[in-house]
């Protein structure tokens, strides 16, 4: 995780950093802070949030054309001034800002500390400075070559960028497994862990490649080679993302912006792809493998997170209409049980920011052992797109609070499409079938604006059980990943404790929790189980619990039982996900809002999950 901005160029650097540093807030947020040259190296950290930084750094020496800034979010050591980032080499020469982890950086330490260096924090990050500060005055050499020979005795995950008081136009940046993109100026550098604080300078961009590192100095070419010194030729590529969409736009947090998005950012993942007239899923970036996609024993879903619960959607989805077996996995178990993974398996990989490090490590792992490996990420030109086989982005639009929204129900519909595409070719549903659920999935959007009226309704149900302290959602088939991520959203943004179960599950254990106080979320369309689902309701009932039911527009049954309804449009079972999914966002969202919470950044989370 960590946000890492730098600039080198003919323009004041602050104002550029720190605008940067916000856009990255969402990486983390313990800490923040810059340093900057201007003959004399200033540097400025606080912990706490970027706001915190520039209160600090009023009425101090922030004039200077070249610096760095970092937000972090903590690996090694507590989130305070002194672990925050950038970190000074010993004789306060040189500063750093790095995302990721040096793995040896303790063995690393002791040799350092033996030939007399002092730390100042308990930072992985500050060791690598002293380590280039070290190599440079043994060595002689210059910033450049000191940073390459330093990185090839680190093992780990780096982005960095450092700067030094005596070659005072020179930015030095590298990577290794965390995300890193360049902007190329008119005459000057920009350099970011994602475009966001790049798109309004320059739309010419290159995205690092693991193993790189540059040097971009004032008025020159770039120089990128990787740290073996080999020099690479630059592959540039131009920035399409708008500037609008990483605003608020008038809503009083990105959270609340993405859920009302979603008709839209659903849409986004449609278009062009869902084709009514012909009768066809055309997935441009998967095309090549659709025989391999068809043909597989196996279908592997990877991933963290909320993208795991919409992998098993996804299980559902394509069990139901290709036939082919699936298995979901949490990517960090995955990667460290010696899997059984054959060359007929397909493995989709889902992630919103497509630089999940779990979830990057283990298609690495899929790949070397032949299988075929496919993508289904949100941010263009992220990592896993560009280890993949192939793959297709879900074309959201930047996602910018933490608890994911808009990706998730982008994801469902992208494995939807997939899902749609196979099982029309392989013939494992009628084409009459077909057809039908290519309408009903292009009705979504609709449906869920439909579903969006109920946001006042839903606050005030809100408002009810703000103080509550736990929540049991509950759900069958399609829907129970669904319970799973909204109580995921419930404990993320509001810390409330909530557990999400298969709703006949609930007599093996949660049941003992449930009491007066107890909200109890039953998502009970009309669709799939429904009689099941009403019994669960009445066990709910029959110990006091509170019922919020999402129910099927017109339902009495439920309607009966439950202290709540909350009305979702008749949709087709295996896309209720897309619409249930709608309320139970914004019923997190308001408990939290009310519980004084601070939405989109909550505590001790980040949203791009760079380390293991
Ligand atoms: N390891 C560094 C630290 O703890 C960077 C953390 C990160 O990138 O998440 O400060």
């Amino acid at each position: 995780m960590c946000g890492i901005v730098a600039y080198v160029g003919d323009k004041q650097a602050y104002p550029i950093l720190i605008k940067g540093l916000h856009r990255l807030e969402y990486r983390g947020y313990d800490s923040s802070g810059v340093a900057i040259l201007n003959g004399k190296l200033n540097l400025y950290k606080r912990k706490g949030k970027v706001n915190q930084l520039e209160d600090f750094v009023e009425n101090k020496d922030i004039n200077g054309t070249i610096g760095i800034a970092h937000t972090r979010w903590a690996t090694h050591g507590q989130p305070n001034d002194e672990n925050a980032h950038p970190h000074f080499s010993q004789n306060q020469d040189l500063a750093i800002i790095h995302n990721g982890i040096i793995e040896n950086y303790v063995s690393l330490k002791e040799e350092l500390i033996s030939r007399g260096h002092k730390f100042l924090s308990e930072t992985d990050t500050e060791v690598l400075i002293h380590l280039i500060e070290d190599i440079q005055d043994n060595e002689k050499l210059d910033l450049a070559e000191s940073v390459r020979v330093a990185l090839n005795q680190v093992v780990g995950a780096y982005a960095i960028a450092v700067i030094s008081k005596d070659e005072s136009n020179k930015l030095i940046v590298a990577k290794n497994g965390s995300p890193m993109v360049i902007g190329i100026g008119d005459n000057d550098f920009y350099v970011a862990s994602d475009a966001t604080p790049i798109v309004e300078y320059t739309r010419k961009v290159i995205y690092m490649e693991d193993g790189e590192m540059a040097i971009l100095e004032k008025g020159k070419d770039i120089i990128l080679k990787s740290v073996k010194n080999i020099i690479h030729t630059p592959y540039f590529q131009e920035l399409t993302m708008s500037l609008d969409a990483l605003e608020k736009g008038g809503y009083e947090h990105f959270m609340l912006k993405e859920i009302f998005e979603q008709p839209i950012s659903i849409r986004e993942t449609m278009r062009g792809r869902l084709r009514l007239g012909q009768g066809i899923v055309n997935l441009g970036g998967i095309t090549e493998y659709k025989n391999k996609l068809m043909n597989a024993k196996r279908i592997l879903m990877i991933a963290c997170g909320t993208s795991w619960h919409a992998g098993l959607v996804g299980e559902y989805l394509f069990e139901e209409l290709t036939r082919i077996p699936v298995e979901v996995e949490y990517a960090s178990e995955f990667r460290y049980r010696n899997p059984i993974i054959t060359e007929d398996d397909v493995v989709i990989a889902i992630s919103q920011s497509g630089e999940t490090a779990d979830t990057l490590a283990a298609i690495k792992m899929a790949k070397e052992k032949g299988a075929t490996i496919l993508g289904i990420c949100n941010v263009v030109g992220s990592s896993i797109p560009r280890e993949t086989h192939a793959g297709s982005y879900t074309h959201a639009g930047p996602e910018i609070g933490v608890a994911s929204t808009k990706a998730f129900t982008s994801q469902v519909t992208l494995l939807t499409m997939m899902a749609l595409m196979i099982a029309h070719e392989k013939g494992s549903i009628t084409n009459s079938r077909h057809q039908q659920l290519l309408n009903a999935l292009d009705a979504i959007p609709n449906q869920i604006e439909e579903v969006l009226k109920t946001n006042d309704f839903v606050k005030e149900v809100a408002l009810l059980y703000k103080d509550s302290k736990n929540a049991l959602y509950l759900g069958r088939g399609y829907n129970f990943p669904v319970a799973l991520e909204g109580a995921l959203k419930l404990k993320e943004i509001s810390y409330i404790h909530a557990e999400g179960y298969p709703a006949a599950e609930m007599k093996h254990g949660p049941i003992a929790l449930i009491d007066e106080q107890m909200p109890v979320i039953v998502i009970a369309p009309k669709k799939g189980h429904y009689d099941k689902l009403v019994s669960n309701i009445q066990e709910v009932k029959a110990r006091k619990g509170k019922v919020i039911a999402i129910v099927t527009k017109g339902d009495t049954e439920v309607r009966n039982m439950a202290d709540h309804v909350i009305e979702i449009p008749e949709v087709e079972e295996l896309l209720v996900p897309l619409v249930a999914t709608i309320p139970l966002q914004l019923f997190s969202y308001y408990i939290a809002v009310m519980r004084d919470c601070n939405v989109d950044q909550p505590r001790n989370l980040a949203k791009s999950v760079t380390v293991e």
